[in-house]
């Protein structure tokens, strides 16, 4: 067999505005044809009648953990999990150890990637040098080793100073600055969202001004300098208002959220569990809704899984002491499209092109779409179909999940990268 042809799906490419029933044909890696009644030609036939054919998604945050936290993850285990969640392409943060900020380690993680990878990693590198904030890393050196953009993630950039002059040389080179919005002496000691709930369950709270401090001080800089800026996991009402104003005026700022921040509120922490611990915390019921509105009028341009993956060990602790992060690459399609397309927010070509076309472009490569001569990076999905998660069925190694027992509409079937299965009826295939 020299091809697969996927027949009868509902096609959705949001690059071309096609929503309709049609074939796709795969050969040699690539997308050959989309069109009515396509013959196979000596392709494997593969029936999609009932399903939707999409392009794979792109996760632009997550967190692979290797280089140095094997026992959480590895690229192996991670990009396996990513393929089971309907990703093709991750962008793994450089908070690894040893750091992402040369190309030595950059070079490993592919290296790492393309031996034992089952999705494409695009490296984040690390904006000033071990993510301490004092010194800004060789760009141009990140750039060519293979990095898409450059991020402190875990915390925000150091400080104004230092996050003007890395949006000045990072735009030499073309790179994008990913900023995790928290103002560190806001967020220190905190351990959940700051409100009533906070005071209820005796935890100390992290006010949602800590991001939007960030939030504001990113995008007064972007537009004073006329650059680029992506402002990434996005919470609260408060940020996603500042985004929305700043777009209006031309600024030249990008966001995203997360699915736990469209699929929950701090509710989920319950009886202090500690997989429901995140940074940004999850928030309460209005900041919930704010940020749906705000990936439904495009003032957040894409959803990010933040996949942060954790060994049980560091959940199985007092709330405050716990590790913050939700393994999220097996869960994000479920929670996003029974938030957001299942209660009628948004359809599913937009939520596709938030998890796929959207990030591919802020990232600045040509993935996300089903044109004929792209990657044949495809997902296809049963959105009618019911799904209840369980972390214990999870092939990242992290199960931290705060939504064991969640039941929701849509599943992924398969995923294809580069024209071969690597999910195939919702089981690993590599
Ligand atoms: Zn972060």
């Amino acid at each position: 067999m020299s091809g697969i042809l996927l027949k009868g799906g509902r096609v959705i490419d949001p690059a071309r505005g096609l929503d309709g029933v049609a074939d796709v044909l795969i050969r040699d890696g690539m997308i050959a044809e989309v069109g009515a009644d396509l013959s196979a030609h000596g392709s494997e036939p593969v029936d999609a009648a009932g399903f939707v054919v999409a392009p794979g998604f792109v996760d632009m945050h997550c967190h692979l953990r290797e280089p140095g936290h094997e026992y959480k993850e590895t690229i192996a285990t991670g990009t396996r999990a990513a393929a089971l969640g309907g990703f093709t392409a991750v962008a793994p943060m450089a908070n690894t150890e040893p750091v992402n900020d040369n190309a030595a380690v950059t070079a490993f993680i592919l290296d790492r990637a393309r031996r034992e990878g089952a999705a494409r990693v695009l490296p984040v590198g690390a904006v000033t040098k071990g993510l301490l904030g004092r010194e800004l890393t060789q760009m141009g050196e990140l750039k060519a080793a293979g990095c898409v953009a450059l991020s402190d993630d875990g915390h925000a950039v150091s400080t104004a100073r230092m996050m003007r002059l890395a949006l000045q040389y990072a735009s030499q080179f073309g790179l994008l600055v990913i900023d995790h919005c928290e103002e560190p002496t806001l967020t220190q000691g905190g351990a959940m969202n700051e409100g009533v709930l906070s005071t209820i369950l005796g935890l100390a709270g992290i006010p949602g001004a800590a991001e939007e401090i960030i939030v504001a001080r990113d995008i007064a800089l972007a537009a004073s300098l006329g650059l680029r800026v992506h402002l990434t996991h996005l919470s609260t009402a408060g940020s996603v208002a500042l985004v929305r104003e700043a777009k209006a005026r031309g600024v030249r700022v990008t966001a995203d959220t997360c699915p736990h921040y469209v699929a929950a509120t701090e509710a989920l922490i319950g009886d202090y569990d500690t997989n429901a611990k995140v940074n940004p915390p999850l928030r309460g019921e209005a900041d919930r809704a704010a940020v749906i509105a705000g990936l439904v009028d495009g003032t957040l341009d894409c959803i990010a899984t933040d996949h942060a993956p954790h060994h049980a060990d560091e959940k199985n602790v007092e709330f405050d002491l716990a590790a913050n992060g939700i393994s999220g690459f097996e869960s994000a399609f479920t929670l996003c499209h029974t938030a957001l397309v299942a209660s009628d927010a948004m359809t599913l070509p937009a939520l596709i092109e938030k998890m796929s076309l959207a990030p591919a472009r802020v990232l600045g490569t040509r993935l996300g779409t089903l044109t004929p001569g792209a990657a044949a990076d495809i997902v296809v999905l049963d959105p009618g179909a019911s799904s209840v998660i369980d972390p214990d069925t999870f092939c990242s190694k992290g199960k931290n999940s705060p939504f064991r027992g969640f039941a929701g509409k849509g599943r992924v079937v398969h995923t294809l990268l580069g024209g071969r299965f690597v999910v195939r009826d919702g089981a690993l295939a590599v």
